[in-house]
């Protein structure tokens, strides 16, 4: 479904991405793991076209991500047509990101109705759903504010959800959270994996990795040192980097 193929991106004279090749497959979970400053969130926003690559391309069910290609060149996609793109590819923040001014049930129903002129009814029918699914049915009258972070981060889910996107993407989804409220939301997470949604998801929940990870990718600086399953590159790590992180996070 997604390929990464030769996404460099610099800031400035930085280059934070030095060439990133990544394919995930339908219904695939791929977990980034890496230190701070290796490029992690930086990939994610290049996924969706937050960030614009300065080489390579980004690829979605085999459409190019901010480019139209022409002959043997790339145009840029005008706005609107990178807003469409982006409304298939869902995004969880670390921070929830939440509209705070609407209830729950209309940060799920705001952006379907919005972006994909969904009608209204069925929007809300399909919020209903989702918010059963993620165990929160009686908070769709509530405020972001009224809830807890765990219950805040489930919801952001739902709402990613809300657009069906092709492919999800997570940003440290629970490191913003309490240690008690980590579990209930990697709990969403799996269970998502299980009803094979494809997910990208950077993490430094190592045990949440090792359960639901396809393919486990460790990056440092800019680059993807080694992926493989969870067994690979967890337990056997072929670089001494990766042995290096992981006896720091574990
Ligand atoms: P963390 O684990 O701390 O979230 P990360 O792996 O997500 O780290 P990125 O946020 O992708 O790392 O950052 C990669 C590098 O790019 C860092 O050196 C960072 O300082 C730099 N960087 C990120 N965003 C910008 C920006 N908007 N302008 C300039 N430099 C940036
Ligand atoms: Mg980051």
């Amino acid at each position: 479904v997604v390929d990464i193929c030769d996404v460099h991106k610099s800031y400035g004279l930085v280059e934070v991405l030095k060439g990133v090749d990544l394919q995930v497959r339908a219904g695939e979970v791929t977990v980034v793991l890496g230190p701070s400053g290796s490029g992690k969130s930086t990939l994610l926003r290049c996924i969706n076209h937050l960030e614009k690559v300065k080489r390579g391309t980004v690829t979605i069910d085999g459409e190019l991500i901010g480019y139209r290609r022409v002959g043997d060149k790339l145009h840029e996609l005008r706005e609107r047509e990178v807003l469409r793109q982006r409304t298939h590819i869902g995004f969880v923040f670390q921070n929830f990101n939440l509209f705070p001014h609407l209830t729950v049930e209309e940060n799920l129903v705001e952006a379907p109705v919005s972006a994909l002129d969904v009608p209204r009814a069925q929007a809300q029918e399909r919020a209903e759903r989702l918010l059963e699914r993620v165990g929160l049915r009686d908070k769709a009258t509530a405020y972001p504010g009224q809830l807890s972070g765990g219950q805040q981060q489930r919801i952001a889910i739902a709402r990613a959800l809300a657009l069906e996107p092709k492919v999800l993407l997570f940003d440290e989804p629970t490191s913003a959270l309490d240690p008690e409220l980590v579990g209930e939301v990697l709990d969403v997470i799996k269970d998502l994996a299980r009803a094979g949604t494809t997910m990208i998801v950077v993490t430094h929940e190592i045990g949440f990795a090792r359960e639901v990870a396809d393919n486990v990718v460790f990056m440092d600086e800019g680059r993807i040192v080694e992926q493989g399953t969870p067994g690979d590159v967890l337990d056997s790590p072929r670089h001494e980097r990766t042995r290096t992180f992981l006896s720091k996070v574990l």
